[in-house]
């Protein structure tokens, strides 16, 4: 059998194959299809023309639907959408929805996805949503496929996918205090550009990934789409496996699979952690790679901490360690990816201060678990960019009206750099508030 990577192995599992190779088509049987309430909607409708008005979706167990993106808004069609979501998971006898305003609302669907158990090793994770990739960290094939692949996966379980050529990205070294993953992976998109993966695997290796917890594991997948790749995906390791296992929805048995000694390559470069810089990504392209050092002192209105990228537990913990005891000096908004994560700012505690006491002693506005303005949404939407501002943001986008605002400039930062930025009102350097 040929030498395989990770990406290859799994779909070669999935395609019921003892080898694949890139470029190849395959049916793959799909174990997990995710979708919310912005493409849920015409997701139902393709598989209801092209199944029947009657179908019934493949296995009722492995469809997730997660509501996360226009939630807190008075808009009708945004609140018509999430109906939407409620009446096919009442019909379809989805076991896996987590409806607003109920006990099981989660908020942001890449988070949300693990922390109740849909991610394993050696599974496909197909999700109506680019960010699928995060998943990849769980040492899985996760992937963004559109509404009328949706459609087709739930009718049948099965998608047609080409396999990707895989590219690897090799950290060495300790992470510095002052850098996070976010860091990492801007520094990547920075370096091969937004197209620099297209439909390839980013498989990251080294021992600066496996000293990453699993927070910053999925910030370093999430933004592969943000380089065009297929998907993003680390080896699962011990702390993978601590993390799954206690999550598992329905203790459902998963290979882990890993790439072989000899695997092929299209690409590799190696990165010495130690000796990057905090990066910043300047508007309107997340490829606009600059240094902090290069951009510090760029006026800003408006911090954003929050969404799939940069809304973790993790997160939050960096941006408190800097704004504890201090003031921010522009509009903040903290937005936690999900309610777990909202809990842990109540429970985690620095210096005898909880993380929201933090941020509120600080000047930050705090919202609900959700995407919130990541994605722009109604006028209505918590931190919505509604005027041409400049904003520095944990997020994972900076195109222009991203996030609302046609004008407004976004730039794209780790938590650390978007702390430092609200305290000074300007592009900050973390790095003088740590040392
Ligand atoms: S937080 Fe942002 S990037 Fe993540 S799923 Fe929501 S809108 Fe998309």
């Amino acid at each position: 059998m040929p030498a395989m990577t990770m990406t290859e192995k799994i779909l070669a599992r999935a395609a019921g194959k003892s080898s694949v190779t890139p470029g190849e088509n395959v049916w793959v049987n799909v174990d997990v299809l995710m979708t919310h309430d912005v493409c849920g909607p015409g997701t139902f409708g393709v598989f209801k023309k092209e199944f029947g008005p009657q179908a019934k979706v493949w296995d009722p167990e492995k469809v997730v639907i997660i509501p996360d993106h226009y939630i807190f808004t008075k808009d009708a069609m945004a609140n018509r959408n999430v109906d939407i979501l409620r009446a096919f998971a009442k019909e379809q006898n989805i076991k896996y929805f987590y409806d607003v305003g109920t006990e099981k609302y989660k908020g942001v669907c890449h988070i949300a996805l693990p922390e109740e158990g849909h991610t394993r090793p050696g599974e496909v994770l197909l999700g109506t949503d680019s960010h699928t990739c995060t998943a990849g960290a769980f040492g899985e094939f996760a992937t963004g496929i559109g509404n009328t692949d949706a459609g087709f996966v739930l009718g049948t379980g099965k998608l047609w996918l080409k396999v990707p050529p895989t590219m690897r990205f090799i950290f060495h070294g300790q992470l510095p205090p002052y850098l996070m993953a976010k860091d990492l992976i801007l520094a990547v998109i920075g370096d091969i550009g937004v197209d620099g993966a297209t439909y390839r695997a980013m498989e990251f290796d080294g021992d600066g990934v496996f000293a990453l917890n699993i927070e910053e594991r999925m910030t370093l997948c999430n933004m592969a789409i943000e380089a065009g790749g297929k998907n993003g995906i680390i080896a699962a390791d011990q702390v993978t496996l601590d993390y799954v296992n206690q999550r598992n929805a329905g203790n459902k048995p998963y290979t882990v699979v890993t790439t072989d000694p000899g695997a092929k390559f299209i690409f590799e470069k190696v990165y010495d952690v130690t000796k990057l810089e905090p990066v910043i990504a300047k508007p309107h392209s997340p490829d606009n790679k600059a240094f902090v050092s290069e951009v510090k002192g760029t006026k800003l209105d408006r911090a954003y901490i929050g969404s799939c990228t940069g809304g973790k537990l993790t997160d939050f913990k960096a941006a408190a360690e800097l704004l504890r005891g201090k003031s921010v000096k522009i509009d903040t908004f903290v937005v936690p990816a999900t309610t777990e994560v909202a809990r842990g700012l109540d429970t985690e505690k620095i210096g005898g201060q909880t993380l929201r006491e933090i941020f509120l002693a600080a000047g930050a506005k705090i919202g609900d678990a959700s995407c919130a303005a990541c994605l722009g949404g109604p006028s209505d939407t918590f931190g919505r960019l509604n005027a041409p501002i400049s904003c520095i943001s944990t997020t994972n986008r900076n195109f222009p009206g991203r996030m609302g605002h046609k004008e407004a400039k976004v730039y794209l930062a780790s938590p650390l750099t978007v702390a430092a930025s609200a305290l000074a009102g300007s592009i900050a350097d973390c790095r003088e508030l740590l040392v």
